[in-house]
C-alpha cells in the first residue's frame, strides 16, 4: 500500500498491531493512545475500519464453535452471559467504541483542514427486525454505531465476491467517502450462493 501511494505521489505510512504475531493490543492504553494523538494532530487523512469484534460473529450460531455473547436484542451481552462471556462482549464493544472515536477524530481533522473527509466503516448490515432473538454479526446494531451512521449516511453494500473474495458474504461500508455507493454491486458468479465458500 505504501508503495502504492508512494507511486501516486502521496506519502503514506504503515504501522502493523499484530496481536497473534507480537502481542500489541488495540484494547490496550497503546498503540491506541499513539493512533488517537495521530488522528487528533492531523496526521490522518483517510480512515477505513472493519472493527474487530469476533463475538458479533455469525459462526456464533453455528454448532462446533464458542456460543454466542451477544445477540441483535441484546448488543452489549446476552443477561446470561457468564462473567468471562460478558467480558468477551465488552471487548468487542470497546473496540468497536475506539474505531468510532478515531472516525470522528479524522473527520473532524479534515474538516479543519480544509480536507475532503474519508472515514468508513465496515461491517454487516444490522437486522431490520430483532425480534425474534437471534444472532447478529453486524456493529452497526450498536446505539453509538447507529446514531454515527445516521450521521454521515453515504453507503455502499455489496457481495464480498464482487471484489475477488471467494465468500457471497453480504457487507456493508457507511460513512464519509466520496461516491461511496458507487462501490454497490451484487454477486456476477454465476453460480448460486451455496457454492460460494461458507465463513
Ligand atoms: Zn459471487
Amino acid at each position: 500500500m505504501v508503495e502504492e501511494a508512494q507511486a501516486r505521489g502521496s506519502a503514506a505510512a504503515h504501522q502493523s498491531v499484530d496481536k497473534a504475531a507480537d502481542g500489541t493490543d488495540l484494547l490496550a492504553e497503546q498503540p491506541y493512545g499513539h493512533h488517537h494523538d495521530l488522528a487528533s494532530n492531523g496526521e490522518v487523512d483517510g480512515y477505513h475500519t472493519g472493527p474487530g469484534r469476533s463475538s458479533f460473529s455469525q459462526g456464533r450460531w453455528r454448532p462446533g464453535g464458542p456460543p454466542p455473547v451477544s445477540d441483535a436484542q441484546n448488543i452489549c451481552g446476552l443477561p446470561d452471559n457468564s462473567r468471562a462471556q460478558q467480558e468477551e462482549a465488552d471487548r468487542g464493544t470497546k473496540m468497536a467504541m475506539r474505531s468510532l472515536d478515531l472516525a470522528d477524530l479524522i473527520i473532524q481533522s479534515a474538516n479543519g483542514r480544509g480536507l475532503e473527509t474519508v472515514a468508513t466503516l465496515e461491517n454487516p448490515e444490522p437486522r431490520e427486525d430483532p425480534d425474534p432473538p437471534g444472532s447478529t454479526s453486524s456493529g452497526f446494531e450498536l446505539p453509538e454505531a447507529r446514531a454515527w451512521c445516521e450521521k454521515h449516511a453515504a453507503v455502499a453494500s455489496f457481495n464480498s465476491c464482487i471484489y475477488g473474495l471467494p465468500y457471497w458474504k453480504r457487507s456493508t461500508w457507511r460513512g464519509e467517502l466520496r461516491d461511496l455507493a458507487t462501490l454497490s454491486g451484487d454477486c456476477r458468479c454465476g453460480i448460486p450462493r451455496s457454492r460460494h465458500l461458507t465463513i
